[in-house]
């Protein structure tokens, strides 16, 4: 995932430490010195993310998250104040400025970069989303507010699973009085039983839970489908902070360290809810933005007029982001006799079968569209080559790995499809000149055996070494 990230700081020596960390995870830093130029900045550049010192001489944090909120240019962008001081008032300060996440100096790595995907990646589905309306010509809804507002973390329904009465009796009183609804487990097995029969805002889990181990029990949240999606705020002592970064690693978006402060857990515990209910509706608004005009009849998916024109402006985006966009095209192998065997139904079957398993294997804001009859594309912004061709294989192999059943009919079907992969950084390239060229990289992989996929970007591998990793 390539962002441009811009990062605001009064003292050089903090912002090259900044600049030097996010560049070694391949993130592009713009840099400020101080609130005035951090604001300019941010019009002319657009950057994905900002991390905004709060204390600076002039225009403090407050004062430039305050105006870049007011800009209806800049509002959408997401926001990290770090701060220097440990008072927490200067959190809740900064969360009422419009800030959308907030880190201590000296920044910790893990906690770091957990921020920055997870905002980075709300980020475009936003930009998704006003482009997608922006080419139907609807109204920009998310013009009218920021980035999720703080009433939308208000009421929240909260799992808390940990078996200490003292600190589980402080977060419930606390939570409650916040107006809160809680329900608690003292053992990992109760507290995945409840997760999977509620649906919850967010749940609260204790890194050691009688002896068990609380890494392991969200790993299990994060792997069942009731709780995939729901955010995880991990409870330690500072003691145990080294297994911090396995936690993120396995999916938990935020931490406390014991004894809890009311006022860290309120904002932490806002910040989560307020983001995966804006995060919920921004999903639903990319699934339900498309009227009938610009899908597919069939497959409910993108028609391909409305992925042209989407795409040519997507391309035209490079020349402000500067990020590569890719598309991938295929097309179902030996697909005619599925027809002459099965009948016209059975083929259809599988055409919408198979939109739908590729498009919950690609990311929200990957756009995927029907070219033709047994042709897809999908869009995917932001990826460059070799991220393409691993998206572009992980469909093929999703698609290989598991056949597709046909009602009136016991053993369901194999299929496959070939893949060309496609990717440009030219803002001048035509939408148009890019599918062929990811055309002309899928006759490739049809004429090299079928089942495989080829990049326009890459060297084809050996003939032999794809087929053999579908199996695996
Ligand atoms: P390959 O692509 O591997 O070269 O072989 P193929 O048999 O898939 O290729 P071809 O392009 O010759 O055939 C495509 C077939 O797709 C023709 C038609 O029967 C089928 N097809 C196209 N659109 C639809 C559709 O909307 N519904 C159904 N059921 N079949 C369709
Ligand atoms: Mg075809
Ligand atoms: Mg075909």
């Amino acid at each position: 995932m390539t962002a441009r990230i811009l990062v605001v700081d009064d003292i050089l020596p903090n912002v090259k430490l900044l600049e030097a960390k996010l560049s070694a995870e391949y993130f592009d830093v713009l840099t400020a010195g101080d609130g005035p130029s951090a604001v300019e900045i941010a019009l002319n550049e657009m950057p994905d993310l900002i991390l905004l010192d709060v204390m600076m001489p002039g225009m403090d944090g407050f004062e430039v998250c305050k105006r870049l909120r007011s800009d209806p240019k800049t509002r959408h962008i997401p926001v990290v104040m770090v701060t220097a001081l440990s008072d927490v008032s200067d959190r809740v300060r900064g969360l009422e400025a419009g800030a959308d996440d907030f880190l201590s100096k000296p920044v910790n790595d893990v906690a770091l970069f957990a921020r920055v995907r997870s905002l980075v990646r709300l980020k475009m589905m936003i930009d998704e989303l006003r482009l997608r309306q922006a080419t139907s010509g609807s109204t920009d809804v998310l013009e009218n507010g920021p980035l999720g507002s703080e009433s939308e973390a208000e009421n929240a329904r909260i799992l808390l699973v940990e078996d200490n009465q003292f600190t589980a009796d402080k977060l419930v009183e606390f939570l409650t009085e916040a107006g809160h609804t809680l329900d608690r487990a003292s053992l990992a097995a109760e507290g995945l039983g409840l997760g999977h029969e509620n649906d919850y805002d967010l749940i609260i889990v204790s890194l050691r839970i009688d002896g068990e181990d609380g890494l392991r029990l969200c790993s299990q949240f994060r792997s069942q489908e009731q709780t995939r999606h729901v955010p995880i705020l991990l409870v330690l002592d500072d003691v145990d902070l080294p297994k911090l970064a396995k936690g993120l690693e396995l999916g938990v978006n935020d931490y406390l360290v014991k004894p809890i402060d009311r006022n860290e857990l309120l904002a932490r515990t806002r910040t989560q809810i307020r983001r995966r209910r804006y995060h919920d509706k921004l999903r639903a608004m990319l699934q339900s933005s498309v009227s009938m005009a610009y899908t597919d009849a069939l497959t409910g998916v993108y028609n391909r007029r409305y992925m042209n024109s989407h795409l040519d402006r997507k391309i035209l985006e490079i020349a402000e982001a500067g990020k590569p966009v890719s598309v991938m095209m295929f097309d179902i192998d030996h697909f005619k006799p599925v027809n002459d065997t099965y009948g016209h139904a059975a083929g259809d079957e599988v055409l919408k079968q198979l939109a739908a398993r590729v498009a919950d294997n690609v990311r929200d804001f990957d756009m995927v569209a029907r070219y033709g009859g047994e042709e897809f594309v999908v869009i995917m912004p932001t990826t460059p080559p070799e991220a393409a061709f691993m998206v572009a294989e992980r469909v093929r192999n999703r698609i290989a790995d598991t056949p597709f059943p046909i009602p009136g009919r016991e053993e369901p079907l194999e299929v496959t499809v070939s893949i060309g992969v496609a990717t440009t950084i030219d803002p001048s390239e035509e939408a148009a000149s890019l599918v062929a060229r990811a055309d002309a990289s899928l006759y490739e992989a049809k004429r090299a055996g079928r089942n495989r996929s080829c990049s326009a970007e890459l060297p084809t591998p050996p003939a032999g070494d794809q087929v053999a990793a579908a199996g695996s």
